[in-house]
């Protein structure tokens, strides 16, 4: 745990209590606040008081003698409405901060020059967060990872010299961070998401770019220079003095990294330096994984790591749990994960990656349906549906791609694996890659992707008879 003593002897209100909520009040209590939490749910406020805090109505205190109100990720701060509690501390004077922004208040008084590597972006936080980690684990470095995967920021290790953090940063949590100064920034890209939760796009991209804004002197801006508004933030922080490293994996980069076909090149000044063939990594497939791959790259060399070591281990790296996971095979069938693909954004990820595609999909729909995944419809050798969304699939799968709803994971799984064994294509492949929520069938896509990888171990080991 990371004691915050920035609040000593004073008394802080923490609104949401799930498990980073109840980490930050512990925190808080351990540096000597006082703290007053509070949740709307039932469940939470249980679970503070049997940590033993002090679960009080924030509706009922004086605010006068509050500190700072500091939120959980989860819950609104400007869109679509401000949560009540927002409202209450805004009303009294009290500033609204969340976890982040103690860990970086924290890391002032501890160790400003510790190393903190933070991570955001619209996809790929994860894998990327998760393979810096991998990577400066492998040079030997001391880390700790956490934030918005895994771990509560506060229930890591202290900053220390010679410790890294490496943080995944979602934009509520940015929001919440107004002092936020990772030593190493890295924005990967933006596109449209999440946009109910923060206005338009120009107001999302503009808590992104707090990230990179935020890098100390010194320190470096990684930044995913392949859509437009990216592309900005990484000429604005330059212009503004910080050492930027630009990555792309549409384009040749004179400065920066970029991918050639399938191999990342690291260039300085208009001369290679260093070249890095991902052809055979299973863990990091497709383009949007290069685009991870170059971004951890530039920022494990940021921290130090020779490009050599970083070549050894991005070659080792096992991959996140759930995003075009391999699972395992039967005979010639491989059996990919990627129950974290809710919209059909991500999965078009996957079903780029593969060319002969036996697709289980379906699930609690969302908007849009997978009408944009037309262009990749002749890879699916068949379609296996699964849950609410199976009969709007159908329809849109029409009379071309086949397909049968099959309605359960489970019948899918068997299908799908004959099928896939029988077919006689190369590299056969069945993926799931629903392209929508887990809510109708599953609490959440985790628990989806871990039936579905006791389905494929459950098969019979040889090849699958047809
Ligand atoms: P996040 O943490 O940002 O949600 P993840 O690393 O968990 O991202 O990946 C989630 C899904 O997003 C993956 O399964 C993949 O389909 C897609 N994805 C991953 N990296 C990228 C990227 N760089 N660009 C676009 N999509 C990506």
């Amino acid at each position: 745990m990371i004691p915050v003593t920035s609040f000593k002897d004073q008394t802080v209100a923490v609104f949401g209590l799930g498990g980073s909520g109840l980490a930050t009040a512990q925190a808080l209590v351990a540096g000597g606040a006082q703290v007053v939490a509070y949740d709307d749910g039932a469940k939470g406020r249980e679970s503070a008081a049997a940590a033993g805090l002090t679960v009080t109505d924030l509706r009922t205190i004086d605010w006068s003698g509050i500190a700072a109100l500091v939120l959980a990720p989860g819950v609104p701060l400007t869109h679509p409405a401000p949560h009540w509690s927002v409202e209450l501390a805004r009303a009294a004077g009290v500033e609204v901060i969340g976890d982040i922004e103690l860990f970086c208040r924290t890391r002032k008084t501890l160790n400003r020059t510790s190393a903190f590597v933070a991570i955001t972006g619209t996809n790929g936080k994860s894998t990327t967060t998760a393979l810096i980690s991998h990577l400066l684990r492998v040079g030997g470095r001391d880390v700790q990872m956490g934030g918005n995967i895994g771990t509560a920021i506060l229930s890591l290790e202290p900053p220390k010299s010679g410790r890294v953090h490496v943080i995944e940063c979602s934009s509520y949590q940015i929001d919440l961070a107004p002092s936020l100064d990772p030593s190493v920034g890295v924005h990967l890209n933006l596109t449209p998401d999440h946009l109910d939760r923060h206005g338009d796009i120009s107001q999302y991209a503009a808590i992104k770019e707090r990230l990179i804004a935020g890098v100390q002197p010194g320190g470096t801006a990684v930044v995913g220079v392949d859509d437009d508004f990216s592309a900005a933030i990484a000429d604005r922080a330059e212009a503004a003095g910080a050492h930027v490293v630009r990555i792309s994996v549409k384009q040749p980069l004179a400065d920066g990294i970029w991918l050639d076909g399938e191999t990342l090149v690291v260039s300085e000044g208009g001369v290679e330096r260093f070249r890095l063939p991902l052809t055979g990594i299973g863990s990091l497939r497709g383009t949007h994984n290069a685009q991870n791959a170059a971004a951890a790259f530039a920022a494990a060399h940021a921290i130090g790591l020779a490009y050599e070591v970083i070549a050894v281990g991005m070659k080792r790296f096992p991959g996140l749990a759930h995003r075009m996971e391999q699972v395992g095979t039967r005979g010639p069938v491989l059996f990919v994960n990627d129950s974290k693909a809710t919209n059909a954004d991500a999965a078009e990820r996957a079903l780029a990656s593969f060319e002969n595609v036996f697709w289980i999909a379906g699930g609690k729909p969302k908007a849009g349906g997978i009408a944009p995944l037309a262009p990749f419809f002749p890879r699916v050798r068949k379609a296996y549906l699964i849950g609410e969304a199976a009969a709007d699939f159908a329809a849109t799968l029409g009379a071309d791609v086949p397909h049968e709803v099959v309605g359960t994971l489970d019948k899918a799984v068997i299908a799908a694996a004959h099928d896939a064994a029988a077919s006689g294509v190369p590299h056969p492949v069945v993926l799931l890659s629903p392209a929508c929520a887990s809510f109708d069938q599953y609490p959440n896509f985790e628990v989806r992707g871990d039936a579905f990888r006791d389905l494929v171990r459950a098969l019979p080991q040889e090849a699958i008879p047809a």
